[in-house]
Order: structure tokens, then C-alpha cells, then sequence
């Protein structure tokens, strides 16, 4: 199955225009979409989940029009928003089994296999018995993608999942994402770029609401290959470099700037050539370097 966009557009009451003629053509497996914050993608994603409309636009879901036939859609969706909402002091196995009757599962022994069976994939069944209200951040997490995982859904949609999440807790969250990504369409929204980097084969940047890049993760490095150099300065001569280059990025390393510039032709006065990354890919495009 492919998930197919074609020229979407969405402006709220307020003037802004979040959706700008967004076109993806989405495949089974990880699919990345990067964003800072603002640029669109939780309105794309609500309304891929068909919680809010477009202006104009088109989306498939193989046969199914996502945008005019919700009810089929929400049939083989699986979502976990930004904001999951409440956590009720209900134990886990409870809440996924009231969530699973929620979603039309009426036969109790199926209901209860397949709760189990959902616990023991996010790694939450030691747990099953504990209230919802007292799991870490990243328990959370893992019971919001037992609870989009009910019913076998063919679309999985998450939304900024990994914020706040220590670094033990995402790589927990990856692993389970990355096995679901291996039979479904799993599009994960973020504004990490190491989400992307060790998820995703394919992948969005957007931008104010538009599509700067769409293809593989492999693609969007070779765009920028032999193309970003480093060089390490001292922090006062960091505006004076702005000013000459094409600065990408700047990171303290040892509380020294290590600096990356964007530029076609080989540099010399110092820079070294760097080994290319997402993060770069990243910055130039949304400061449309490339
Ligand atoms: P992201 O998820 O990438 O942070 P959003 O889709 O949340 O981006 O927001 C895109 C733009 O639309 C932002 O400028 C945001 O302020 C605006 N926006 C989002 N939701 C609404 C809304 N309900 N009403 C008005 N403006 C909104």
C-alpha cells in the first residue's frame, strides 16, 4: 500500500497558511518527516488522521480517499498525537482493553489475546498491572503505540514522539517503532534530526508549511556531498565567519565552535572537508543553500 498527497493545502482563520501544495508519495516502511517547529507538520499529519480538513488536495491511501471516506481510513489508522492527553489511574491491561472495545473488538477472548499480545510488544507486560498515571515518559510512549496499534493498522502516525525522552528510553521507542516500520506505513513526525537519521530510508523536510526536500535519506546526503566544510574558530570570530560564509551550523566541541559552511568549491584558510549529515542536509535547506 501507498500513501499518496497531492497538492494539499490548508490556511487557518488566522491568516496562516500551513499547508502550502504539499505533494509526498509515501511507502511501506519508516518515513521521516523533519520540520522545525511551525512548519506544518502536525496540521499534515491531523489531517492525515482525518481530525481536521484540508482547503484543497488529495490523499490516497491505496483505494481508500483519505480526505472524503474518514470511516475507512480511521479502519486501518493507528495514531499517537503530540499530546496523548490524560493518563487515567487505570491499569494498563484495563485501559487498552476498554480502548480495543472503543474500537469495535466486541469478542472478550480475542480482545484479550490481542491486549496481551500488544503489551508483550512494547515491552509493557511486567507492567501491565500498574496505573497508566504513575509510567515514566517513555512507558507512555510505548503504551500510546500499543494503544494506535490496535487492530492492525496498515497507516501508523506519530507525532513528535521522542521529545522528552531519555536516551535509554527513545532507543526502547526506536526498536519498536523500527519493527512495526517493517510491515506497515509508519510516517514519524519530528524535529530530531537523529530520529530521522536512525530510523527513516525515506524522508520530508518542510519548511513553513512547504516541501523542501522529499526522497531517501541516502538522496538528501548526496545533495550536499563534498559540499560542507569545518573548520574550528574562537567564539569572537564567530559573526565575522556569518558574515564571509555560508555557516550551516555552529556546536561547541569542547567549548570551541566547530563550524560548518556550505560552499561549492573546495575551501582552503583552514577548513577541513566534513563528512556530510542529516543535521547539515537539514540546515541547508531550510536556509535554502541547496
Ligand atoms: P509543526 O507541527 O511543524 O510545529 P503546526 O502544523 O503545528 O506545525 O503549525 C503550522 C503553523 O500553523 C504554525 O504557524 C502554527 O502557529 C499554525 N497553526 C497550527 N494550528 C493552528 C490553528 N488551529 N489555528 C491557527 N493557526 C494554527
Amino acid at each position: 500500500m501507498q500513501l499518496i498527497i497531492n497538492n494539499l493545502n490548508k490556511q487557518y482563520g488566522n491568516g496562516v497558511l500551513a499547508l502550502d501544495n504539499v505533494s509526498l508519495t509515501i511507502n511501506k516502511g519508516m518515513f521521516g518527516l523533519l520540520g522545525p517547529n511551525g512548519a506544518g507538520k502536525s496540521s499534515l499529519m491531523r489531517t492525515l488522521a482525518t481530525l481536521q480538513d484540508a482547503d484543497s488536495g488529495e490523499v490516497m491511501l491505496g483505494s481508500i480517499d483519505v480526505l472524503n471516506n474518514k470511516d475507512a481510513v480511521r479502519k486501518v489508522l493507528g495514531y499517537l498525537p503530540q499530546e496523548f492527553g490524560v493518563y487515567p489511574r487505570t491499569s494498563a491491561i484495563d485501559l487498552l482493553d476498554y480502548l480495543a472495545v472503543i474500537k469495535g473488538f466486541d469478542n472478550k477472548a480475542e480482545r484479550k489475546e490481542m491486549v496481551m499480545m500488544l503489551l508483550q510488544k512494547v515491552n509493557l507486560y511486567e507492567h501491565r498491572k500498574k496505573s497508566v498515571s504513575s509510567f515514566s515518559g517513555g512507558m507512555r510512549q510505548r503504551f500510546g503505540i500499543a494503544q494506535c496499534l490496535i487492530g492492525n493498522p496498515q497507516l501508523v502516525i506519530v507525532d513528535e514522539p521522542t521529545a522528552g525522552l531519555d536516551p535509554g528510553e527513545r532507543n526502547r521507542f526506536y526498536n519498536i517503532l523500527s519493527e512495526i516500520g517493517e510491515h506497515v506505513i509508519v510516517i514519524l513526525s519530528t524535529h530530531i534530526v537523529q530520529d530521522v537519521r536512525e530510523l527513516c530510508t525515506d524522508m520530508a523536510i518542510m519548511d513553513k508549511g512547504r516541501v523542501l526536500f522529499s526522497g531517501s535519506t541516502d538522496e538528501a546526503l548526496r545533495e550536499i556531498r563534498g559540499k560542507v566544510w569545518e573548520k574550528r574558530i574562537s567564539k569572537d570570530e564567530l559573526p565575522a565567519y556569518q558574515k564571509e560564509y555560508k555557516v550551516i551550523s555552529n556546536k561547541l566541541v569542547g567549548g570551541k565552535p566547530l563550524i560548518h559552511v556550505f560552499s561549492d568549491e573546495a575551501m582552503n584558510s583552514g577548513f577541513n572537508a566534513a563528512e556530510e549529515n542529516l543535521e547539515d542536509v537539514f540546515f541547508a535547506k531550510l536556509n535554502e543553500l541547496v
